[in-house]
Order: structure tokens, then C-alpha cells, then sequence
């Protein structure tokens, strides 16, 4: 898997289709409650686990903001769901 243009070794993107516990999601922060369906990976290198929305999973993978410089995301960063690092004009705030 490519994070931000830098290569990331992780394990299968697994669906958990039913979480056991509320936990933060690691892109949003916000919480995926107990019960809900979201996405879990390994990353090797960094010795960390990765539990995302599904709809957050989608948006990093469609990141066009690429920094070779940055090679992890930050949590909370980015607003459920996009990847638009809370710009003002998006759409998923109320914007036009
Ligand atoms: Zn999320
Ligand atoms: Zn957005």
C-alpha cells in the first residue's frame, strides 16, 4: 500500500464488519462505535495497528495530496470521510 507517495508495508486491509468496542477511528478520530463496520491494518515498519471508517479508508486511499516528505497521516487531520485537511470549501462540511 502507497501512503502519501511512500511505500507502507502493512498487512490485508481487513472489513470488520461488526467492532466489539467503541474505539477512535485513526484517520478522523472520531469515534466507530460498537457494532460498526470498519477497516484494520498492521503497518510492520511502524509496529502500529490502523482502524479507520470505512469511508475514511476510502479517502486516504484517494489522497491526492502526496508528500514524500510525510509518510503517515495525522489523526485527526482530515474530517470523517474526506481528505481534504478541513479546507474551508469542501463539500462534506456544509460547504457548497
Ligand atoms: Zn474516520
Ligand atoms: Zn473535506
Amino acid at each position: 500500500m502507497v501512503v502519501r507517495g511512500v511505500e507502507v508495508k502493512t498487512s490485508k486491509i481487513k472489513t470488520i464488519n461488526s467492532s466489539r468496542k467503541n474505539r477512535n477511528c485513526d484517520w478522523c478520530s472520531e469515534i466507530i462505535r460498537s457494532g460498526d463496520s470498519y477497516k484494520y491494518y498492521f503497518c510492520f515498519g511502524e509496529g502500529t495497528s490502523v482502524s479507520m471508517h470505512p469511508e475514511c479508508f476510502e479517502a486516504m486511499e484517494n489522497d491526492p495530496n502526496n508528500d514524500p516528505d510525510h509518510d503517515e497521516f495525522i489523526s485527526g487531520y482530515n474530517p470523517r470521510g474526506c481528505n481534504c485537511g478541513f479546507d474551508v470549501g469542501c463539500c462534506k462540511q456544509g460547504g457548497v
